[in-house]
């Protein structure tokens, strides 16, 4: 976040929405209110913090459709610094579960199936990072 200045409610939320990201791949924005930090805020202030982050290019947001209701789905956009540095290796490769899913060809963000909210792709990813080997980094 080299650059951008947050406000401490910014801070907050962007922190939730970082953790969300790294641990399940994002997190609906009608489930902030649900996590203990965010609990003091209502909806409105949470969709005006949501919408500054995303202004301040911090967090990508994109409508689904969640229970019949309409919602976002939040990503915080991570620095260089969080992603996982993988060697490509066939085997790590042919391991990824979309390569054997039957559902590869409907899977999409905003659709039920997508890569964002795959239980297969998170296990996955998952046992990876449980793993740690020498071969796999994980920079924060
Ligand atoms: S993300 Fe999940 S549902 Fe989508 S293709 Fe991969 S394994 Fe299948």
């Amino acid at each position: 976040m080299i650059g951008v200045s947050l406000s401490a409610d910014e801070q907050l939320l962007y922190e939730v929405i970082k953790r969300e990201t790294i641990k399940n791949g994002g997190v609906l924005q009608s489930r902030l209110r649900e996590f203990t930090e965010l609990q003091n805020y209502d909806s409105r202030q949470i969709a005006r913090l949501v919408l500054r982050l995303v202004k301040k290019g911090l967090v990508r947001r994109q409508p689904v459709r969640q229970d019949g209701r309409s919602t976002y789905l939040l990503e915080a956009i991570l620095s260089p610094l969080h992603t996982i540095r993988m060697p490509i290796k066939i085997e790590n490769v042919i391991a990824i579960p979309c390569f054997t899913c039957k559902e590869l060809e409907r899977c999409n963000e905003g659709n039920y199936h997508s890569p964002t909210r795959c239980p297969y792709l998170t296990r996955f990813i998952q046992t990876i990072l449980s793993r740690k080997t020498s071969s796999i980094h994980v920079y924060y």
